[in-house]
């Protein structure tokens, strides 16, 4: 699943080819769990509207449209966003991991997979929002509309520091890789970043969240930010589904330490990486370097 890093190279990538352009029509697929605003008023509602810029928010985006409304997605699993023209672009097909074949990509025409499709009236390349699965989600909000799903998420990871996590922490008695992905105390960390920043934190997944000093909540969101900044500089995890929008993958799974290492040896230390489920998710950790 596209973690914070994933999601900020897709905006990087993406907003050149929104930003200032006026959409022309916007085509879908059928309504379905994916439209939380149901097809034909996203179609109607944003029709000769000019899209101003392309935020993002935690796991979010948010395109701002220059008559107030904000566009919300959400690429769930398997989403991507990316700009026709794109020679190589690596599509993801309906059985996850798994890329169509290069022929398929070369010759990419929108499918049943494709939900958005946005053509512009300046004629340039369309830009589609692709989900072989599903999980996404798209929402318009009208000027002013409050989101829930917006407003109930804590302070970008980017921009906390130890006090909001430890201030998010104090009562809590679940572990610390659970309260890192419970977006309502720090906005954008997922699996993968949680794992590699309790590797660098020198904490294990397990320890209770409420307990935890505020050094050591500064020394994990630190953390946080240390190896989601690296990945976005690397072009993101490609260890499961992600591609970037230009279809190259990224190159940040080559640097991890603990995730997905099960019984691999400690980059540091040597110590056999355990693997625990926690929360019904996986956890990884040197049980040498992590306390
Ligand atoms: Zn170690």
């Amino acid at each position: 699943m596209p973690e914070l890093p994933e999601v900020e190279i897709t905006r990087r990538q993406i907003e050149p080819l929104l930003s200032g352009r006026t959409i022309a029509t916007l085509s879908t697929t059928k309504d379905s769990y994916f439209f939380i605003t149901k097809p034909a008023a996203l179609k109607r509602r944003l029709k000769g509207q000019r899209v101003a810029r392309l935020e993002r928010v935690g796991k979010y985006l948010l395109a701002h449209v220059e008559d107030g409304q904000r566009l919300l997605l959400h690429l769930g699993m398997t989403g991507q966003l990316f700009g026709a023209g794109v020679s190589s672009v690596r599509l993801l097909s309906s059985t996850g991991s798994a890329a169509l074949s290069p022929e398929g990509q070369q010759a990419f025409a929108p499918d049943d997979h494709t939900h958005l499709r946005f053509s512009f009236e300046d004629g340039g390349p369309e830009v589609y929002f692709r989900d072989a699965r599903k999980f996404g989600k798209v929402q318009l909000l009208a000027p002013g509309e409050r989101c829930e799903r917006l407003d109930k998420l804590g302070v970008d990871a980017l921009l906390a520091n130890g006090d909001v996590l430890h201030a998010g922490t104090r009562g809590r008695k679940a572990a610390i890789k659970n309260i890192l992905l419970d977006q309502q105390v720090v906005a954008g960390i997922g699996n993968i970043y949680a794992d590699e920043a309790l590797f660098i934190a020198g904490i294990r997944p397990r320890a209770q969240a409420g307990k935890l000093s505020r050094p050591a909540c500064e020394r994990i969101v630190r953390a946080a930010q240390q190896v989601m900044r690296r990945s976005i500089e690397t072009g993101g995890s490609s260890i499961n589904d992600y591609v970037q929008p230009d279809g190259s993958d990224g190159s940040y799974q080559d640097e991890r330490q603990v995730y997905a290492r099960e019984g691999e040896p400690c980059l540091r230390c040597g110590a056999a990486i355990k693997r625990i489920v926690l929360g019904q998710r996986s956890a990884h950790y040197c049980p040498r370097c992590q306390r």
